[in-house]
């Protein structure tokens, strides 16, 4: 089978033709029918800082986000037949230790990530443990199916700061953010304000729901958050850009008694004056590492088969797998939202 390897620690990946995988006990083989490039693929392919200290083994198969069918079923494994049409849950959880075994197994202690510890999907088959690979309806397209991942962390997000008839923002209009305005409206937020340095992104997240857009180069963010909304402040916000100068107009955007949701990673230690902007404030802070296995799943299923979620707009690149190096070239460059390869 045809795969995008990374080999050696230098910048790229190769595209080979290898073995192709059987299932292993407790696996399934999945025939890859369509995979995404996501952030954490870049930091593999560009091999830098994060990824030198991620414990990775090289040679591997990059990509994480996809879906597919399954082909082979591996020994012991009851949850899925062949034909099963699936996307993949990135966060392997080890299934024994404390969170595992009390309902927080996506943040499992000894948490491992498919296509970072394990082989990936830039393949056109993939072995997968198959806790990780989740049903998901024929009425989803499979270029959707492969971004359901980081779209769960988005639904996630809006469903810990219960956006439903609030006014929020959206801070990082990247893929992540974009699909976090569309879960917004979806979950019926009353405004919807989107803040990024990129107009082209803007305008996309126009497209996907948000009723107002900040470029925060050009206006001061926080001040802009206040004015919206009357001198009150948004009752929440969804911070996915990781810059520590958003984060902090964010919070000064956002009103007393108001709910924050982290998911962009800072490169740098965060500066926060903890009185006025979180202890006074009585802000509720909530870290989102993915999606809980396995109520986001449902939850982003059931808004999908309903066409209440529309991240067509989010999607803007398909090509084949063969010019992966192009896709990742578009992604490097924050060209447009999701690129997906298809094997
Ligand atoms: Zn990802
Ligand atoms: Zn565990």
């Amino acid at each position: 089978m045809k795969a995008v390897i990374k080999e050696g620690t230098n910048l790229g990946a190769e595209l080979k033709t290898i073995e192709r995988p059987k299932a292993k006990e407790g696996q399934v083989l999945i025939k890859i029918k369509a995979a995404a490039i996501c952030g954490t693929d870049i930091h593999i392919y560009q091999w830098n800082n994060w990824a030198q200290n991620s414990g990775i083994k090289l040679p591997a198969i990059l990509g994480h986000e996809c879906s597919g069918e399954v082909v082979e079923v591996g020994e012991g494994v009851k949850n899925l037949k062949v034909g099963d049409y699936v996307a993949c849950e990135t966060h392997i959880p080890c299934g024994t230790c404390y969170q595992c075994k009390n309902g927080q197994q996506h943040i499992c202690q000894k948490l491992s990530l498919f296509g970072v510890h394990t082989d990936g999907c830039f393949a056109e088959y993939a072995t997968i443990p198959a806790i990780c690979a989740v049903k998901i309806p024929q009425s989803i397209h499979p270029n959707v199916g492969a971004v359901l991942e980081p779209l769960g962390t988005s639904v996630r997000a809006n469903v810990e700061i219960q956006s439903s008839g609030k006014n929020i923002a959206v801070i990082g209009c990247g893929p992540i953010g974009l699909m976090a305005v569309n879960a917004a409206k979806a979950f019926g937020a009353a405004n919807i304000y989107a803040a990024d340095i990129n107009d082209s992104r803007l305008e996309i997240a126009k497209e996907l729901g948000a009723t107002d857009i900040i470029n925060s180069t050009k206006e001061n963010l926080g001040h802009k958050l206040v004015e919206l909304t009357k001198g009150v402040g948004v009752d929440a916000f969804i911070e996915a850009s990781g810059s520590t100068l958003a984060i902090l107009d964010g919070f000064k955007g956002l009103r007393k008694g108001g709910m924050v949701a982290l998911i962009g990673l800072p490169s740098k230690a965060l500066e926060i004056d903890l009185g006025s902007q979180v202890v006074f404030k009585e802000a509720k802070i909530v870290g989102i590492h993915g999606r809980r296995m396995f109520e986001t799943w449902t939850l982003m299923s059931n808004l999908l088969d309903k066409g209440l979620l529309n991240i067509d707009p989010v999607i803007t690149h398909v090509l084949p797998l063969e010019e992966f190096e192009k896709g990742f070239d578009l992604s490097i460059k924050g060209i447009g939202g999701k690129v997906i390869l298809v094997p």
